[in-house]
């Protein structure tokens, strides 16, 4: 476990590396962090890219949620976002975890989640996780084909199994009921295959679709998850699970609450005796991150190549299309790192941001006006918490971005308290204290 020591002023350090949690007392601010990293980076001569997670906006936001959503438990989708901090702070925050594969059932174990706080929540698993999730006591689990019952009844027969179904998700960012979930019209076949196989199914998952957009998303899959109940019920099963999905924003407040409260209260009121969860990734983490690029190289182009497309042309200082010259910009961070997915009056030039490797593919964008930089300068670029970390590469030996995490000592102080009796804080002892439940009218 990772100890928490008293560190003079700066109060806590968790230890081990990259699961570091620095106080920020005395009024200090994360950009006052981001500041004094940025100089001890220029002085320690090594320009290496960071992000600092914000823990406090995460804290907040898990206080909005228990506001907006009281009937539903949050099950953080780990694939987002696998910092230890952030899942030593969801733990402490008492969420659950929706984990895709073994390797992020290990992780969720290893900090101490009990077995029965995840759902492993991919519809399509390797024989091998299953066993595995079969022998740590992983019991939830989704599935939406007959394979994956007839692998799973093989694997971990006692498993609790809920059927994900597909979803209208035309308005998400990403949809993902283009790949998962059964149609309606499956459904019967697939209980009957579940009941011959002597497995329990408890509940209905669904996903409407990452950066989902429209509320009535969320109405129908409920309306929708309630006729799977029905029929399940009727078969036999003991339907007693709800599970709504991801697709929650990461930084606007809650669009979609009154929508889904409602619905729920519909299609299953409190009296149903149904526990309702959800697999929240990006809006725990999206608005919690920052990263610190550094501008290591730059290339002033004043004859344009016919191959250089820019896409948002148009002059913001003069709103005509000819730019006299185009910057490119060479960041320390790119595609393959963090950045897999930035002014004032200013005058601003094209730009194009690349990253660090050799690869034409790892171009930032191509569409911004900044102000001019120069080499040396730093890009901070906000919300960059979800699907970022995850999916950061070190492709061309390119290190990925180091992570600070940092908490005020104002929430520390207000929502947790050191293990009785210890003289050093041990994050996995961590407990929410009565006095958070007080927060939400004072943040
Ligand atoms: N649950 C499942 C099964 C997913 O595939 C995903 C994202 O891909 C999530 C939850 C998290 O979605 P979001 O980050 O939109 O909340």
């Amino acid at each position: 476990a990772a100890a928490v020591t008293t560190n003079g002023s700066h109060g806590y350090v968790l230890s081990p590396e990259n699961c570091d949690i620095d106080v920020l007392d005395n009024g200090r601010t994360i950009n006052d962090f981001i500041d004094i990293k940025i100089k001890e980076t220029a002085l320690g001569e090594n320009e290496e890219p960071f992000l600092v997670a914000n823990l406090d906006s995460m804290f907040k936001r898990h206080l909005r949620w228990l506001n907006n959503l009281p009937r539903v438990k949050p099950f953080y989708a780990v694939k987002c976002n696998n910092t230890p901090a952030v899942m030593q702070m969801l733990r402490a925050l008492g969420t659950g975890f929706d984990c895709a594969s073994k390797g992020e059932i290990q992780l969720a174990l290893s900090l101490g989640v009990a077995p029965d706080k995840i759902i492993y929540a991919h519809t399509t698993k390797p024989r091998s996780h299953i066993k595995y999730a079969c022998s740590r006591g992983v019991n939830m689990m989704t599935f939406d084909s007959e394979d994956e019952l007839l692998k799973i009844s093989q694997g971990h027969p006692k498993a609790k199994l809920i059927l994900r179904i597909a979803v209208d998700d035309s308005k998400a960012l990403l949809r993902l009921s283009l790949k998962f979930g059964a149609q309606l019209e499956t459904v019967d076949k697939l209980l009957e295959c579940a009941g011959e196989l002597g497995l329990e199914v408890i509940g209905v998952s669904f996903h409407v679709g990452s950066g989902c957009t429209e509320c009535g998303a969320f109405k129908q899959a409920i309306a929708d998850a309630r006729q799977v109940f029905d029929i399940a019920n009727l078969m036999g099963f003991q339907m007693r699970l709800l599970d709504i999905g991801g697709g929650f924003s990461g930084r606007e407040d809650f669009q979609f609450s009154e929508v889904i409260n409602s619905a729920l209260e519909k299609y299953f009121p409190a009296d149903f005796g149904v526990q309702v969860i959800a697999e929240p990734g990006r809006y725990y983490v999206e608005s919690a991150f920052t990263l610190a690029a550094n501008v290591m190289a730059r290339r002033v182009i004043t004859v344009c190549s016919p191959f250089l497309i820019m896409e948002n042309k148009k002059s913001p200082n003069t709103g005509k299309n000819s730019p006299d010259k185009v910057m490119m910009y060479y960041l320390n961070d790119g595609v393959y790192g963090s950045l897999s997915c930035l002014i004032n009056d200013a005058k601003r030039y094209p730009s194009v941001v690349w990253g660090p490797t050799c690869d034409c593919l790892d171009k930032v964008t191509d569409s911004y006006w900044f102000p001019e930089l120069r080499v040396g300068d730093w890009l901070l670029v906000d919300h960059m918490g979800a699907y970022s970390v995850s999916i950061a590469t070190d492709f061309n030996g390119f290190e990925r971005a180091n992570i600070y995490s940092v908490i005020s000592s104002e929430i520390l102080q207000k929502a947790f308290k050191p293990k009785t009796g210890s003289q050093n804080w041990v994050i996995s002892c961590f407990e929410l204290s009565e006095t958070a439940g007080r927060i939400p009218h004072t943040v």
